[in-house]
């Protein structure tokens, strides 16, 4: 038995690769699944090409990696149009290094005629100067979770929600087991090995194996606006940095992102000049992206490792690699059977699973070869057309839906989109609530609500201005006045 600690990109794909192998798994997660990072990313399935001239281990990676995913996990990737667009000169000056780096890593790209792009893309910089279509596409993230939990729990693997890892046991100097905390109750797994898998916590696991590191934490936050303007993705060339890429989702696009410097594993309140210049930033790709409707701004923490501390300077302007590190404790001198993943990218997930297997599978004395590079993961059922009354108009949510998921309010976000539309939750939450308070009682199901409205509201205050924060005015007053509802930080 391997105990993974973490429930987000690293933890689920450790648990699939382990499973695969024969090795029975159970992975703890303090949240729910993709309450870390792996929920709070850019979306994007990485070519590698933002790499190839900084970090061009990572880039081959991704390329890599990209094309696996593109197969095993079909259902989770949109391939849409992607294009590196040259605005100044700060691209013109990049250019040729990192078309050689493309070649070296083996990433095709073809240029593109600026008046085909320019076209297609009506929002586009008219002073663009060259574009080329790079094989980047879009993750959805919260799409490719649920494939690996279906897949681990089919599989006969376990994954613990709201639960947390507490403290590692050893016998001679040997992973034995973990204690495991859950709302209020203590149990022992006993096991044979862990594999830490926390991302940007993983810091504060590895003292229980008796050993220290150091991460280098960088926060970046991304702007969600309301339309779909543009269906491509569409990165600015020039070195990797702010407000530099927009990636399409759904019927929104994302901005991102920033790099900053961040002392916690839990990401940072969100600063309304951050989302200011974020903007600014995007205006080099997008100009006027200022008046787009921003719907709501979110953060991630990036769990990176650092070669060179220089002190205050953005990861970014730090020798940091987006590759990943497999920390094996027991020859480090800590406790033998733990192990730390760390790093990389979500593009690279599977990569760093195998990887991590592999060090546990010589730990147990036990060698078979990973097969998740072949073994697509399987829809659990056939998702069908959703039927039943709507619940949440934005985003199509239906009962029958939510009553299938069986979870609280949030688990109906994350997993069915649930409140992410447009108007945020301004009319579902309510009816979420009705639903809830048949299951679990009014108190609890007021408790959901209100956690989730305060999650929603922490999004959209540092971009409400104008239209946007009329519609929130207007919004908060129909709560307060129709449902007696208090607004939002006692205001
Ligand atoms: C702003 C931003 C944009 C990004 N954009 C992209 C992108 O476009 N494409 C891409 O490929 N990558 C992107 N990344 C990188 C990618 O999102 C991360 O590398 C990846 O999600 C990390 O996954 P993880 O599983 O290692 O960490 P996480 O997803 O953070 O998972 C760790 C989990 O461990 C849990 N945990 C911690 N301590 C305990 C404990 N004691 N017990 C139980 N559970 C515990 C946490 O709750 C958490 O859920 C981006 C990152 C950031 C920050």
């Amino acid at each position: 038995m391997v105990v993974v600690i973490g429930g987000g990109a690293s933890g689920l794909g450790v648990a699939w690769d382990l499973l695969l192998r024969g090795i029975p798994t159970t992975v703890v997660e303090q949240g729910d699944v993709g309450g870390g990072t792996s929920g709070r990313f850019h979306g994007l399935l990485h070519s590698g090409a933002r790499y190839v001239v900084v970090d061009p281990v990572s880039a081959r990676h991704c390329i890599a990696e990209n094309a696996i995913l593109r197969v095993i996990a079909a259902a989770a990737i949109k391939a849409v149009p992607s294009y590196f667009v040259s605005v100044d000169d700060d691209g013109d000056r990049y250019l040729s290094p990192w078309l050689d780096g493309m070649n070296a890593a083996g990433i095709g790209v073809r240029e593109v005629p600026l008046g085909q792009v320019i076209s297609a893309i009506p929002d586009l910089n008219r002073q663009a100067r060259r574009a080329f279509s790079v094989p980047d596409a879009v993750l959805e993230g919260f799409t490719l979770l649920r494939l690996l939990r279906d897949n681990i729990t089919q599989r006969g693997g376990t994954v613990l929600t709201h639960s947390q890892v507490t403290q590692v046991h050893q016998v001679g100097g040997v992973v034995s087991g973990v204690t495991v905390s859950s709302r209020g109750a203590e149990r022992l797994i006993v096991c044979d090995a862990v594999v830490n898998a926390a991302g940007p916590g993983a810091g504060q696991i590895v003292p229980m194996f008796g050993d220290q590191i150091e991460m280098q934490l960088s926060a970046g936050m991304m702007l969600v606006f309301a339309n779909r303007r543009v269906g491509h993705i569409v990165n600015r060339l020039g070195p990797p940095g702010d407000g530099d890429i927009l990636v399409p989702h759904g019927r929104t696009a994302i901005l991102g992102t920033t790099d900053i410097p961040h002392g916690s594993p839990q990401p940072p309140v969100l600063q309304r000049q951050e989302a200011v210049y974020l903007l600014e930033q995007g205006e080099r790709l997008f100009p006027g992206i200022a008046s787009w409707r921003a719907l709501r701004a979110f953060s991630g923490v990036r769990p990176l490792f650092s070669t060179d501390s220089n002190e205050g300077a953005s990861v970014r302007r730090r020798i940091v690699t987006r590759d990943f590190t497999v920390l094996d404790h027991g020859m480090r001198g800590g406790v033998k059977g733990a192990f730390t993943i760390i790093g990389g990218k979500w593009t690279t997930y599977r990569l760093m699973a195998e990887r991590t297997v592999d060090a546990v599978c010589r730990h147990l004395d036990s060698w078979v070869p990973s097969r998740t590079a072949v073994t697509p993961l399987t829809e659990a059922s056939s998702q069908g057309d959703p039927v039943g009354a709507i619940v949440c108009e934005c985003e199509g949510v239906t009962l029958d839906t939510l009553h299938a998921l069986n979870g609280d309010m949030d688990t109906w976000r994350t997993r069915a989109w649930f409140a992410m539309g447009p108007c945020q939750g301004a009319i579902c939450l309510h009816r979420g609530a009705a639903i809830r308070q048949s299951i679990v009682g009014v108190q609890a199901a007021m408790q959901e609500f209100l956690a989730l409205r305060r999650e929603r509201w922490r999004g959209v205050e540092p971009v409400a201005w104008g239209d946007n924060a009329r519609e929130w005015a207007l919004t908060e007053a129909l709560r307060h006045q129709t449902l007696a509802e208090e607004g939002m930080n006692g205001r």
